[in-house]
């Protein structure tokens, strides 16, 4: 079954575009039958399970931290973690690139950007987002690599209001990259809303439930 979803899924998504699946509340079973179908990107969204992970499988992933990630943790993903979608603060930048350091590595972030009308999603508003990448005390920390932005669109079955979502981040992006030449990926678009994500420009998709099923909530 995740094989026939995978294939679908692949069949669907142009060659440029990264399938990150988010294996979340899943177990490593299911990871590895992922990982036989040719995906390499898994992605979680919480530190604790992410480790477990990523100790009981000696596979060649990219371990991909999509969820909210709090500074005291972040000590525990450093040494290994591909890729940080949710990197939010300059309190996180500056402990992710202390972690970093220690571990003589260059993390690469995304800044996850809010763009959904729900309060509770994370994020930076447009001016948090200016304000961060223009404080010298963020640009000169030398072990982070800033590849791009994340963002979560509105929960919703109105996909206009969607598509505007994506079309602001996509925005912000293109207008980033003049002056950021590490901004190559945009990280937008879940399990019911990546086709809207893929024709408003995202460079990586986080799929869950049409990969592995619905997830069991305990
Ligand atoms: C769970 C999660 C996803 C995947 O959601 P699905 O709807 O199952 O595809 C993507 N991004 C983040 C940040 C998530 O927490």
């Amino acid at each position: 079954m995740i094989k026939d979803n995978i294939l679908k899924l692949k069949s669907e998504v142009p060659e440029y575009v990264t399938i990150v699946a988010i294996s979340k509340t899943h177990n490593i079973d299911k990871i590895k039958e992922a990982y036989e179908c040719g995906i390499i990107d898994f992605g979680e969204n919480k530190v604790q399970e992410l480790n477990e992970k990523q100790k009981n499988l000696s596979l060649p992933i990219r371990w991909h931290m999509v969820g909210h990630l709090q500074t005291n943790k972040v000590k525990y993903i450093a040494p290994f973690i591909h890729l940080i979608h949710s990197l939010d603060s300059l309190k996180l930048a500056k402990e992710i690139n202390k972690f970093a350091q220690k571990n003589n590595r260059i993390i690469d972030c995304l800044l996850q950007v809010h763009i959904a009308k729900e309060e509770t999603k994370f994020g930076l508003y447009e001016k948090e987002l200016y304000e961060l990448i223009e404080n010298p005390e963020f640009t000169s920390l030398k072990n982070i690599n800033i590849k791009g932005l994340m963002g979560m669109a509105t929960f919703t079955d109105d996909t206009k209001q969607i598509e505007k979502e994506f079309k602001f981040l996509r925005n912000l992006f293109e207008k980033l990259k003049n002056n950021f030449p590490s901004f190559t990926e945009l990280s937008m678009g879940m399990s019911n809303d990546y086709k809207i994500a893929i024709a408003c420009g995202s460079t990586m998709i986080r799929v869950g439930t049409l990969i592995f099923g619905e997830r069991i909530i305990f």
